[in-house]
């Protein structure tokens, strides 16, 4: 698997819990879709909610998905102003160099305590997942073909 940006190979390793296939050249990260079962997935459907926009301002980029080689699109991702690239194709999301790591310290600051500190992780691993189930991908989807 290439780096979509640099064209090396990611190498699997582990950050702040979670599985990622990182590049050790620009430190970009790339996280797989998950598998989840049919009712888990039913958890994370954003039902209403999800019409408030969970995302904005997707455009198409030049990197292709290290998987099929579609061209990702990059979108922002509201809270937290995460900014991503996805696969049209369901493969997974390409975090650029210490984009997860800005977001864990808004997370913390976010929770203040040091009891808590220890939770913004969690709510990361959460959110991450999340972000790679089925629903949201279709619904990602939907979006960019609109
Ligand atoms: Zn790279
Ligand atoms: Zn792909």
């Amino acid at each position: 698997m290439k780096c979509p940006k640099c064209g090396v190979d990611l190498l699997p390793t582990e950050r702040h819990k979670l599985k990622v296939n990182y590049c050790q050249s620009c430190k970009g990260m790339w996280f797989e879709q998950v598998e989840l079962g049919e009712l888990e997935d039913e958890v994370f459907d954003f039902g209403d909610r999800w019409k408030g926009s969970l995302f904005l301002n997707s455009s198409p980029t030049t990197d292709q998905c290290p998987e099929c080689a579609e061209r990702l699109q990059r979108f922002q991702y509201r809270f937290y102003d995460l900014e991503m690239e996805v696969c049209p194709n369901q493969h997974g999301y390409w975090l650029e160099a210490d984009e997860d790591t800005r977001v864990l310290e808004l997370m913390k600051r976010e929770e203040g305590d040091l009891q808590r500190k220890l939770l913004a992780e969690d709510k990361w691993a959460a959110t991450l997942h999340r972000m790679r189930s089925g629903s949201f991908f279709s619904r990602l989807r939907d979006r960019f073909q609109r």
